[in-house]
């Protein structure tokens, strides 16, 4: 919508739908004696979160979800989610999402900065999402790329030929520019309003995304708020978003739920990508979701916010919560890799043009593949499949065995190691790297075996596979850390400690660095025993300690990482994984005893 003609549809809509009134109920239309019913238009809310660029049907777990009867059955697959769509699609539809749609995505995807999911979610009408913190991946000025169009500057057009930009709208009230005198186009739709809307935000900043999106459906407006988890900065790229801030997403959704307000909307709805966990196994259609990060957000954000559509946790529920004026309000999630389709029906009364809240229903749909996949979305995604296979499909190595990514008591991974030794084996040259430290949550699958879906049982590895296990294009880095640095970035490891560390994330060590931890003793006092090559670390020495550049930037909440000096970047992460499969293969699984726990 052009910014100028924004008011003014929203009031010719209220003008436009009082007409509805008056034309629905001529006089004496209704029944005498009984009471009139407000007079009320359905709209209908079809939602996805984190699709990841599950173009394909995605395999293992991440294809299979726990049904409302309890099975557990595969779902998920771009042609799937599109027959399902159609079929729960009417003429009171609007497809929303609530992020992390790109990023950390397969191959397919990846190799062409996402544009092929981007697409996808266009074909599938979606028309609004909130940003997840994968969408910030590639950065801010790529993020903006992809909403806006236009060809990437490194790596060029797609085959497709030049981006044309989404044609859905990002939405993000709590994303804002660190430098008060950014200039921004964020406000641009609200028209008239602008004004009124920066002052406003004019005590907390200026927006880096517009905050809300206002679509029309029945003739009534509904408003949307995008949140991200304010958690952002720890879990992307520190360089990307640098520029940046992510404020608490209660306070930001406030202020967008005032603005939506001044322009005359009232049926308000939030779509955030942060959420909650769920007990294993459960229906996605129950609630008990654990109350975390998401139900906080849900249940303080402004009484006139109606739904709460989450993401970001990869969890199904759908939850009733009260709102800060003890009315119900819907709290929902449906999955991650577009294996669920959350359906929320409700009713705007068109009086005050609110949401009924008495009336909203929600329905989480599992995406099965037991329907006819959409033809159309078929050969799209062939047409990528056929575009990026002579770079999938090319063999780079081989192992002898399985490379499991799940963590052994020591917190290490057979699969972690290897990563770690790859990366000191492509940073000795060049970065003079030490040891090399891995985040264990960048390990995103594992190495099965036989590798192949074919299961020739022949141990080989592909581009393809090496890539679903490093997808995001990190750089290798190296940085100096003396002794007493690199045992506090070790004991950052652990729940708790400054850093309010969420949970314990075991760094993946390279074979020649070895330590013990305590997991009886206090935060602060865990490590001990470090080594390098056999010899004792001590708190005064220099090391060089490589590691992607999401841990060098203090990613995950390793804080420490950023005192190290002497920087020096390297190879992307994925192109060093490859290296040392073509270089070391046949790869056996190593013995995880670099780390030694004790009670
Ligand atoms: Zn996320």
């Amino acid at each position: 919508m052009t910014s100028r003609s924004f008011l003014r549809l929203v009031l010719a809509g209220a003008v436009a739908s009082g007409a509805v009134v008056l034309a629905a109920v001529p006089a004496g239309a209704a029944s005498p004696g009984k009471a009139k019913a407000p007079l009320t238009v359905p709209v209908r809310l079809l939602a996805l979160n984190d699709f990841h660029g599950n173009l394909e049907p995605p395999t293992g777990s991440s294809g299979r979800m726990v049904d409302e009867n309890g099975n557990t059955v595969d779902a998920g697959g771009a042609a799937y989610i599109a027959t399902h769509m159609k079929a729960l699609t009417d003429k009171n539809t609007i497809a929303v999402a609530q992020g992390d749609l790109i990023g950390a995505s397969p191959l397919l995807s990846a190799a062409y900065h996402d544009e092929p999911s981007v697409e996808f979610l266009g074909k599938l009408g979606l028309k609004v999402a909130a940003v997840g913190n994968h969408e910030f991946d590639e950065g801010y000025t790529e993020l903006r790329r992809i909403m806006k169009g236009g060809c990437h500057p490194v790596d060029g057009c797609s085959p497709a030929g030049k981006w044309k930009g989404a044609t859905f709208d990002y939405v993000g009230a709590n994303v804002l520019f660190k430098n008060p005198n950014e200039r921004t186009d964020a406000l641009a739709s609200l028209g008239a309003q602008q004004a009124q809307a920066k002052k406003l935000m004019a005590d907390w900043g200026v927006p880096a995304l517009p905050p809300v999106s206002v679509k029309w459906v029945n003739g009534v407006p509904i408003g949307f708020i995008g949140l991200v988890t304010q958690t952002t900065p720890n879990i992307v790229t520190a360089e990307g978003i640098k520029n940046l801030k992510f404020i608490d997403e209660v306070k930001a959704a406030n202020v967008a739920s005032k603005i939506l307000k001044l322009v005359g909307v009232k049926a308000q709805v939030v779509l955030m990508h942060e959420g909650d966990q769920v007990n294993a196994g459960q229906s996605p259609d129950a609630c008990s979701a654990v109350a975390g990060a998401g139900a906080r957000i849900a249940t303080q954000v402004d009484p006139e916010i109606d739904v709460v559509l989450s993401g970001h946790s990869h969890q199904a529920y759908l939850c009733k919560i009260k709102d800060p004026a003890g009315n119900d309000r819907l709290y929902s999630q449906g999955g991650s890799f577009g294996r669920v389709i959350t359906q929320v029906d409700l009713k705007v009364n068109l009086k005050n043009l609110d949401i009924d809240r008495s009336s909203v229903v929600a329905d989480n749909h599992v995406v099965t593949r037991t329907v006819d996949p959409d033809s159309d979305i078929n050969t799209f995604v062939q047409t990528w499949r056929d575009r990026v296979a002579p770079v999938a499909n090319k063999t780079i190595g081989s192992i002898t065995a399985e490379l499991s990514n799940t963590a052994t008591p020591s917190g290490e991974s057979p699969l972690g190691d290897v990563i770690a030794d790859a990366q000191l084996a492509a940073t000795r040259t060049g970065g003079n790297a030490q040891i090399a430290l891995m985040n264990p949550g960048g390990v995103r699958t594992l190495l099965s075996y036989p590798s192949s879906p074919a299961g020739e049982g022949d141990g080989v590895v592909t581009y393809g596979e090496a890539f679903a296990v490093q997808p995001f294009n990190n750089l290798m880095q190296v940085v100096t850390l003396t002794g007493a640095q690199l045992k506090t970035v070790l004991e950052q490891q652990f729940t708790g400690g400054p850093n309010n560390q969420p949970f314990t994330k075991i760094l993946q060590p390279s074979a020649n660095f070895t330590y013990t931890y305590s997991t009886g003793a206090p935060w602060g006092s865990k490590v001990s025993d470090m080594k390098i090559d056999g010899v004792p670390v001590t708190d005064a020495q220099t090391i060089r300690v490589a590691a992607n550049n999401f841990l060098v930037g203090g990613g995950d909440a390793f804080a420490a990482f950023t005192q190290g000096t002497d920087l020096w970047s390297g190879p992307l992460d994925i192109d060093a994984f490859v290296a040392y499969l073509g270089t070391n293969s046949p790869i056996a699984p190593p013995a995880t005893n670099r780390i030694t726990v004790t009670s």
